[in-house]
């Protein structure tokens, strides 16, 4: 089988990389070599900046309604082309085609759909100060700007970063994982046919020390969004301190979830279930610490043990696979060494534990059973470390109180879920837990005009509806004397 080469967009051409270097992309589920990513360098990077400079006027003076009409196009071609672009992020990521289709794909074209609307409704504020002055807000756009995505949610964090940037009028250079850069290259080709200006979005593909870091710290570019590990969070931060540059940070997660004695118990087991395992527990949102109330404990965990082992596993490109391979070998690796750690550290292996041998083409495949670890203290690095991968633990808790403190004993902040039928504790609870998102009686349930994002070291700055806006434009305050 021949490899599929992947190029760079770039002044609205696919371009190969200047140093004519490429990195080797794997498919997951087979472990095979079947493309190749350009390893983006300074001189791509430079030639980037020109072109997304050079689009800037012209693009951040078009009338919205004609940016938000190439947006729209843009959609109607990721759907046009859902099967395709479904297929190839089952390939490049591992994970199973239904869920391509029906979550990364559909929320793709949803992104660009909702942004392109949005901005033909922003409007900024007025203050007025009686009789003596009036107040109003200009919103600019900022000019070139960084979007930096992970390889989870492939296409779907891609789309959800550029679509507000472009919307409001900035241009882009957008880097997409050097681990699923295909639905990228796909997604440049459909630019091109939907007539998107050249230059006013570039896509580079290569590492993050190659091309990612160099993107940040160009000192033209006027604001970073990224959306990834917190220790590259972190990097980014240090990296572009002296810039001043907009940081948008949605890094990662560590998720409780809250069952009580008085949830709706099947329902809950089926949706806890999923928000653990979604993806192959590789969603930044996934539930990976789950606490149940003592009285529920046992019968809970015995359910959930054997709905997860109901799941099934297969090769990512059947439609009835509902759990997929993990996303490369170094990444089974690490997961596959928390299994161990939690075993050391006292844990017991409830289901799951060990990487799956599939047979026929998959035999190969990066695959690891959805897995379940109970007996650890909230303490232990089991609990408190990013795993990122199908690895949950079970904790009993007695009550409210002891709910919450376990829930928010935690580095990270990002999502929590509060599973009961007692409607004034979900609404204790919400106020109560330091995460950017609380989700009562639902998970993973989106609203893309609600903020998200999370706190302390799951990232800063918030995404979604008009925080998406606000960033990528600068606010400017017209006061004007009576
Ligand atoms: P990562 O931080 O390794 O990489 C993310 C992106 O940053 C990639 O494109 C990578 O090439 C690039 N990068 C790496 N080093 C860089 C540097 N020094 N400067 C600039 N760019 C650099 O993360 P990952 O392994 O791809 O993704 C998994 C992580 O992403 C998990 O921690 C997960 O929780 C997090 N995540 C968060 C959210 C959210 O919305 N909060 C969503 C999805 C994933």
């Amino acid at each position: 089988m021949s490899l599929i080469t992947i190029k760079n967009y770039l002044g609205g051409q696919l371009l190969a990389p200047e140093s004519g270097t490429y990195l080797d992309d794997h498919e997951p589920a087979t472990g095979q070599v079947y493309a190749r990513t350009p390893q983006s360098s300074a001189a791509d990077l430079d030639q980037a900046v020109a072109a997304a400079e050079q689009s800037f006027p012209s693009w951040s003076t078009t009338p919205a309604e004609q940016r938000a009409q190439v947006l729209n196009r843009l959609a109607d071609l990721i759907e046009q082309n859902q099967d395709r672009l479904a297929r190839a992020e089952a390939i490049d990521n591992g994970k199973p085609i239904t869920l391509a289709k029906n979550v990364d794909i559909y929320r793709a074209a949803a992104n660009i759909r909702f942004f392109a609307q949005a901005i033909t409704q922003f409007s900024s504020e007025s203050h007025a100060m009686e009789n003596v002055a009036i107040n109003y807000t200009l919103r600019d756009p900022l000019g070139v700007v960084a979007c930096i995505s992970p390889w989870n949610l492939p296409l779907y964090l891609f789309t959800w970063k550029i679509a507000p940037a472009l919307a409001v009028g900035n241009t882009v250079i957008a880097k997409p994982s050097e681990i699923t850069p295909m639905t990228a290259y796909l997604f440049s080709e459909l630019c091109i046919e939907a007539g998107l200006p050249a230059g006013v979005l570039n896509v580079l593909h290569g590492t993050g020390p190659a091309i990612g870091a160099p993107l940040t710290e160009h000192p033209r570019i006027k604001a970073v969004s990224f959306t990834g590990g917190s220790a590259t969070g972190t990097l980014i931060k240090q990296a572009t301190a002296s810039q001043h540059k907009k940081l948008s940070l949605e890094l990662g997660g560590k998720n409780p979830t809250l069952v009580f004695a008085d949830c709706d118990f099947d329902r809950t087991v089926d949706e806890v279930a999923r928000s653990a395992f979604a993806n192959q527990g590789q969603i930044c949102l996934c539930g990976s610490r789950i606490y149940i109330e003592n009285d529920l404990y046992e019968r809970f965990t015995a359910a959930l043990v054997a709905r997860v082992e109901q799941l099934k596993i297969g090769d990512p490109l059947d439609e009835d696979t509902q759990f997929g391979a993990l996303v490369s070998q170094a990444h089974m690796d690490k997961v596959l060494g928390y299994i161990e750690l939690a075993q050391q550290e006292g844990g017991t292996v409830l289901t799951g534990g060990q990487r799956l041998q599939l047979s026929g083409r998959c035999a190969d495949g990066y695959f690891v059973q959805p897995t379940i670890i109970a007996g650890l203290d909230n303490a232990c690095r089991t609990n408190q470390e990013e795993i990122f991968g199908p690895v949950c633990t079970v904790q009993p808790f007695s009550d409210e109180q002891q709910a919450v403190a376990l829930a928010n004993d935690s580095e990270y902040g990002l999502a929590a879920s509060v599973w009961s039928q007692d409607i004034g504790r979900c609404h204790r609870l919400a106020k109560q837990l330091n995460t950017g998102i609380v989700w009562v009686n639902c998970w993973l349930l989106r609203d893309l005009r609600t903020p998200f994002g999370g706190m302390k070291a799951s990232g800063s700055g918030r995404e979604g509806g008009l925080e998406a806006l606000r960033f990528f434009t600068e606010a400017k305050n017209v006061c004007i004397k009576y």
